[in-house]
C-alpha cells in the first residue's frame, strides 16, 4: 500500500481566502493527501497569503518564515503570490509561488514536489481516473484553450488563452492510464504544437531529470512509456520537425493529425490561421523522406467567404500533391460570434457543396491510393472489438472515431486491447484487411 503525502496548511486572510483554502483541502484530500495539524508531521506545508494591507503582508511573510524554520518545504498560494517578488526577496528558498484563486496551479505545484500516491483498496476513485472510452485508449489533455484568432472560431472566446498543464503533471496521468491498461493514448489540445509557450516552457523535474514543459520534450517522455501515442491538432510549424524522428524510430506513431483547412495563402490569411505562411508542401515532403509510413490526417473548409473557383481549384491541386492519408471536408457556415461573419464575398450555399462533393472525390481516391500501399506488408494493429469471426482493429494510421479500421481475420482468441501482427490483404477506400500472422 503506498504512504499518502502529509499536507500542512495554513489559511490566512478574509473569507474569500477562506472558500479558496477549503477548496484546494476539498482537492487534495479527494486525491488521497493526509491533512495534518502540525508542521513537524507534514511532507510539506502550502501557505495561503493575504495580500491586503502591510500588516496583511507581514503576518503572510511571517507565517511562511514559521513554515519555513518548521518545515523547509513550503508552497505559498493567495493574494500576495499576486507578487511572487514580495515573497521570494525574503524568502527565496520557498518551493513555489502560485496566485489567487488559482487552484489547479496550486494542486499541479503540490504534485510536482509531493507526488499523489493511489491506494486501490480504498480509493474510490481508480488512480487513471473514471473514463468514458474503452479501457484500451484515451485521450491526454495537454493543455486548454488556444492563443490563435481564426477567424472561423470562437474557442478563444469560450476557453480562453492557452493554459498549457505543466508536463511533468501530464506525465504523471500518462503513466497511470499505462498502469491502468491503456494502450493507446491520444494527446489532444487546441494547439498541441504551442505546448508550454504560455508558461514559458517551464522546466520540471521528471524522473530524475529535467524537461521543458514544450512539443518536443512532452514526445519524447511519451515515447518512453512503450505504448502507442498519437498526436492530435498539430501546427506545421517547424519544430514540428523535431519529432518526427521520433515517429521513424518508433517512439511514437508515425501519425500527424493536422488541421490545414485550406491551402492557398489568401485563404489561410483570410481565415487567420497559425502558420498560414509556411511552405506545407515542402514540409510534408521532407517529414516523409524521415518517416516513409507518416500518415497524415486533416481537415479542410470548402466555401469560405472569399473563396473563388481559382482558390479552390489550387487546394485540389494542393491535396493531389500533398497525398494526405486520412482527410475530412467541411463545408463553411458562420459560426455565430465569428470574426469570418463579417468577411464580403459568402460563397452560395449549392457551390459549397458541389466543391465539397469534388474535393472528397479526389479525397476518397488518394486514401484509396494511400492504403493500397500497406497491401503485402505486414503491420501490428490494436484490437477495437470483436465481431464473429473477425477482429476490428485500427493500424498506426487510424485513431479511433475518426479513421479508418483494419479488420482482421484468424484471430478468434483475439479481445479488445490485444495488439496483434496483421499481414495485410487487402485495401478499400478507407479500411484495410488482413490475417494474424504469429511468427
Ligand atoms: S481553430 Fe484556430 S482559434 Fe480555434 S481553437 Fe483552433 S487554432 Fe485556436
Amino acid at each position: 500500500m503506498n504512504t499518502p503525502g502529509r499536507i500542512g496548511f495554513v489559511s490566512l486572510g478574509c473569507p474569500k481566502a477562506l472558500v479558496d483554502s477549503e477548496r484546494i483541502l476539498t482537492r487534495l484530500r479527494a486525491e488521497g493527501y493526509e491533512l495534518v495539524g502540525d508542521y513537524e508531521g507534514a511532507d510539506l506545508v502550502v501557505v495561503n497569503t493575504c495580500g491586503f494591507i502591510d500588516a496583511a503582508i507581514d503576518e503572510s511573510l511571517e507565517a511562511i518564515g514559521e513554515a519555513l524554520d518548521a518545515n523547509g518545504r513550503v508552497l505559498v498560494t493567495g493574494c500576495l503570490g499576486a507578487r511572487p517578488e514580495r515573497i521570494t526577496d525574503v524568502h527565496p528558498q520557498v518551493l513555489g509561488v502560485t496566485g489567487p484563486h488559482a487552484y489547479e496551479a496550486v494542486v499541479s505545484a503540490v504534485h510536482e514536489h509531493l507526488p499523489p500516491s493511489h491506494d486501490p483498496f480504498t480509493d474510490l476513485v481508480p488512480e487513471a481516473g473514471l473514463r468514458l472510452t474503452p479501457r484500451h485508449y484515451a485521450y491526454l489533455k495537454i493543455s486548454e484553450g488556444c492563443n490563435h484568432k481564426c477567424s472561423f472560431c470562437i474557442i478563444p472566446d469560450m476557453r480562453g488563452r492557452l493554459a498549457s498543464r505543466p508536463l511533468d503533471e501530464v506525465m504523471r496521468e500518462a503513466e497511470a492510464l499505462a498502469r491502468a491498461g491503456v494502450r493507446e493514448l491520444m494527446v489532444i489540445s487546441q494547439d498541441t504544437s504551442a505546448y508550454g509557450s504560455d508558461i514559458r516552457y517551464r522546466p520540471v523535474e521528471h524522473r530524475g531529470q529535467t524537461l521543458e514543459t514544450r512539443f518536443e520534450d512532452l514526445c519524447r517522455a511519451l515515447g518512453e512509456l512503450g505504448i502507442w501515442v498519437r498526436l492530435h491538432y498539430v501546427y506545421p510549424y517547424p519544430h514540428v520537425d523535431r519529432v518526427v524522428p521520433l515517429m521513424a524510430e518508433g517512439r511514437i506513431l508515425p501519425y500527424l493529425d493536422i488541421p490545414f483547412q485550406h491551402a492557398t495563402p489568401r485563404i489561410l490569411k483570410l481565415m487567420r490561421r497559425p502558420a498560414h505562411a509556411e511552405n506545407t508542401l515542402e514540409r510534408i515532403r521532407r517529414w516523409r523522406e524521415i518517416c516513409p509510413d507518416l500518415t497524415i490526417r486533416s481537415t479542410f473548409i470548402v466555401g469560405f467567404p472569399g473563396e473563388t473557383e481559382g482558390d479552390f481549384q489550387r487546394l485540389l491541386d494542393w491535396l493531389e500533391e500533398a497525398q494526405l492519408d486520412r482527410v475530412g471536408c467541411f463545408e463553411y457556415s458562420p459560426v455565430e460570434g465569428a470574426a469570418a461573419n463579417a468577411l464580403p464575398d459568402p460563397v452560395p450555399a449549392d457551390i459549397s457543396r458541389e466543391r465539397h462533393d469534388r474535393f472528397m472525390a479526389v479525397a476518397s481516391r488518394v486514401s484509396a491510393e494511400r492504403l493500397a500501399r500497406h497491401v503485402g506488408t505486414r503491420m501490428q494493429v490494436l484490437v477495437d472489438t470483436v465481431e464473429g469471426e473477425a477482429a476490428i482493429a485500427r493500424g498506426p494510421g487510424d485513431a479511433p472515431e475518426i479513421d479508418g479500421q483494419v479488420i482482421v481475420t484468424g484471430a478468434p482468441d483475439a479481445a479488445p486491447g490485444d495488439l496483434l501482427d496483421v499481414e495485410v490483404t487487402r485495401a478499400d477506400t478507407y479500411d484495410l484487411h488482413g490475417h494474424r500472422v504469429t511468427d
